[in-house]
């Protein structure tokens, strides 16, 4: 039988306020445990919380981003668990009433085309703590500094298809988190973080099929790969003619598989009821004006923009936007030259090669915009040649050095000199009266070798346009 995957994903968005959600303590990673604790987000009988006005702001912000109506009154409730990380014994989140609901975000895939899929809810709450397992002496630990720290989860309506279309949602909507400004999205520290429901249903069938929640999912390829698997192993129970089992698997990446977890608990297993130490949450128009305000150009806004104004094809401007970060390196670095496209080029094929190989993002660069676009200057006003600017750009990768510096250490600079280059064409063509007379015979291909035998000479530095230019009239 043929089956049909539905996945919807929820997010977990840490908001980059500078104090926690009810409480004045310091949001910082890497803290020493415990550091940034104080009575309300230890749990202590009495305490209050109070609610941090940035932390709205910011989820005001995401809600706009995406589409998503924000409600005029909000309310907060008690999600009640036990566990050691969360020293309360309840959760303050949204349940009855999120801040925003109803919103969407718009992908791209090269299968599916353009397709919107839907924002269910986003909601406002604090997270745990951390506990830490040490093996060594038999015990575990527990660190508070994240108790309380702002989020924001986003659960989407379970309109994805594949494993690809929940790779291009989880990305477009961390670019859009931190085209904002309201979160770090640093999946490694945690601050962004995705569980991923899916389920099977028989192609043509309406209902959907019981879900499996995946939990560990710490990096976009990770979300792709557990999906992968977990439509295979349902496929495979499906097809046997056994049930899925509602469940909450955790994705083993060492293994490249999920295992069970634990049975999914029911929203009434956490008995949420309204928060009776909060007020409800009152977000009028001028707030939200105010924040709209502040809702800088959104990737697909950039995306058009770049095409329009720098003649990029949609191509580029589409991996050229997909961070601001890398966006606004481009334009930086294009800013003073004439031939945009090339620093284009130049960034989608060098240094985002180099990157990928150093496995380093942008803002790890160790050639900034501005030196890059020096290089890029020097090509442009005819001081190198291309080839020489490649070698250029790794000794700038290597050793930080000014473009022009290395240019002189190396004796890069361009020979375009036509005195110069004509005395060597014409030495060329003295050397080669077999490959001329071919040449003249027809066998155009052979421009290529002439040219490669001068650039031999010059050891890279010709200038390629005069010395064609003088081929062609030579030869
Ligand atoms: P929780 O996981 O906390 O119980 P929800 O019931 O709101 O929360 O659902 C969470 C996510 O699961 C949403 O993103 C939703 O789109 C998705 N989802 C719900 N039902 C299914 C299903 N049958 N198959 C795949 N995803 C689903
Ligand atoms: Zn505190
Ligand atoms: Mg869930």
């Amino acid at each position: 039988m043929q089956f049909e995957p539905v996945i919807g994903l929820e997010v977990h968005a840490q908001l980059k306020t500078k104090t926690k959600i009810f409480c004045g303590c310091s949001t910082q990673f890497g803290k020493s445990p415990n550091a940034n604790t104080c009575p309300v987000c230890t749990g202590m009988p009495g305490m209050l919380p109070v609610l941090n006005k940035q932390a709205v702001s910011f989820a005001i912000k995401a809600a706009l981003a995406t589409h998503c109506k924000i409600n005029q009154e909000s309310r907060f409730d008690r999600k009640n668990y036990f566990y050691p990380d969360l020293p309360k014994g309840y959760q303050i989140s949204q349940y009855a009433i999120p801040i925003a609901e109803h919103g969407y975000l718009e992908i791209e895939t090269d299968k599916t085309g353009q397709k919107k899929i839907g924002i269910t809810r986003i909601h406002m709450e604090e997270d745990a703590g951390k506990l830490i397992h040490d093996p060594a002496r038999a015990r575990s630990m527990v660190d508070l500094n994240r108790t309380g720290v702002p989020l924001i989860e986003i659960v989407s309506e379970p309109d994805i298809r594949t494993s690809k279309e929940a790779g291009v949602y989880l990305r477009k909507l961390h670019s859009i988190l931190k085209y904002i400004d309201v979160c770090d999205g640093n999946m490694e520290q945690g601050n962004f973080r995705c569980d991923a429901n899916i389920s099977l249903r028989p192609r043509g069938q309406k209902e959907f099929g019981t879900r499996t929640e995946l939990k560990n999912l710490n990096s976009f390829k990770n979300v792709e790969k557990a999906i992968l698997y977990e439509i295979e192993r349902q496929t495979y129970v499906l097809e046997e003619g056994k049930q899925v089992i509602q469940e909450t698997r955790l994705w083993d990446p060492s293994k490249n598989k999920t295992t069970s977890m634990r049975g999914k608990e029911d929203a009434h297993d956490y008995r949420y009821f309204p928060d009776p130490d909060l007020v409800p949450l009152i977000v009028d128009d001028n707030w939200i004006q105010i924040v709209a305000r502040e809702i800088p150009e959104l990737p697909d806004e950039k995306r058009s923009r770049f095409i329009k104004e720098y003649k990029l094809v949609d191509y580029d401007a589409k991996i050229l936007t997909s961070s601001i970060e890398l966006a606004d390196f481009f334009e930086k670095a294009a800013a003073p030259l004439k031939d945009k496209k090339q620093a284009a080029n130049w960034i989608m094929t060098t240094l985002l090669g180099m990157l990928n190989a150093k496995g380093i993002t942008i803002t790890k660069s160790p050639v900034t915009a501005t030196a890059f676009s020096k290089l890029l200057q020097l090509i442009e006003d005819g001081k190198i040649n291309t080839s020489a600017a490649k070698t250029v750009f790794d000794e700038m990768v290597d050793t930080l050095k000014d473009p022009k510096i290395i240019i002189k250490e190396k004796g890069l600079e361009q020979v375009s000199d036509s005195s110069e280059l004509e005395a060597m064409v014409t030495e060329i063509i003295d050397e080669n009266p077999d490959e001329v007379a071919a040449y003249r015979d027809g066998k155009t291909k052979l421009f290529s070798f002439f040219m490669g035998q001068i650039m031999k000479k010059t050891r890279g530095k010709a200038d390629p346009k005069i010395v064609t230019q003088l081929l062609k009239n030579k030869l």
